[in-house]
């Protein structure tokens, strides 16, 4: 049997929901629910959560995200938020999500240099693609990701991507929020694809089968082992669901089975 020694990653994007008076419980429950070894457990927060998130956590293995970084690293750009000002808030940043796409008119070059200030800043990121429902019903969603992909990791070395630990995760655009999963093996053979375009862009075999591809599109706890069980994806990028314990505890739970068994280690009976 080949285990993968990829590790399972479970990233929560809270988007714009919570506030300072009432994120830090939510993160403290949360964590106490997902207590499953070989589980990287991520929650990102708004920015001004970030702060009472890190204290709720302090002592809980339990990473802290952002869920954007500016393409600059500091200057005359109002409302913004660099990757220098987050250190020791967060250590992982969620870059060209489609959200911040759609709203903010964000680039694959944009984002290109969104990633390139965030390892810059120690930030470990997660780069999310996805094309949108007319791609996919015109046969183009895997070459819009390659694009995408192509165009974001332009003139990024790949050892420096490697060693910050890059994460991609696979959102579907219609999948987000909307309650319409992909189906495993679709999303499956999109992660393959998502590997294939980074060999593309100057990776090598190996690094790229180092390279942690996750799902993201309307995962529940009820559906995480659709994706869980395709050996290409490496764990979710979690949204609407992961505001609430009750589903995280079971996405987490599914997710510990997955890491057991990349271990190798037998399924508890
Ligand atoms: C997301 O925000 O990245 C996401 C996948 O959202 P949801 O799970 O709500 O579809």
């Amino acid at each position: 049997m080949i285990r993968s020694m990829r590790p399972v990653i479970i990233a929560a994007n809270w988007k714009m929901n919570t506030t300072p008076a009432d994120a830090g419980e939510l993160a403290r429950v949360i964590a106490a629910r997902t207590r499953e070894p070989g589980v990287v457990r991520v929650i990102c927060p708004p920015f001004v959560c970030l702060a009472a998130v890190c204290d709720a956590l302090s002592g809980e293995p339990v990473d802290v995200g952002a869920q954007d970084v500016h393409h600059e690293a500091a200057g005359a750009y109002t409302g913004d938020t660099s990757a220098q000002m987050l250190a020791g808030l967060a250590t992982w940043a969620i870059i060209g999500h489609s959200e911040r796409r759609r709203d903010h008119g964000e680039s694959d070059e944009r984002i290109g240099g969104k990633l390139r200030r965030a390892v810059e800043g120690g930030l470990r990121p997660i780069l999310c693609v996805g094309e949108q429902l007319e791609d996919r019903e015109a046969g183009r969603a895997e070459s819009v990701v390659s694009t995408q992909l192509a165009g974001a990791l332009a003139g990024h070395a790949p050892e420096a991507l490697q060693r910050a630990g890059l994460v991609i995760a696979y959102e579907p655009v219609w999948a987000i929020g909307t309650g319409k999963n992909a189906r495993g093996a679709d999303a499956a053979a999109m992660a393959e694809a998502v590997r294939s375009a980074v060999r593309r862009t100057g990776w090598t075999d190996d690094q790229v089968a180092d390279l942690p591809v996750l799902y993201g599109g309307s995962v529940t706890a009820a559906n995480i082992g659709e994706f869980l069980a395709e050996p290409s994806i490496d764990g979710a990028l979690v949204g609407g669901a992961s505001l609430k314990p009750d589903e995280m505890a079971g996405i987490v739970a599914r997710a510990g089975l997955t890491a057991n068994a990349r271990r190798g280690e037998p399924a508890p009976s």
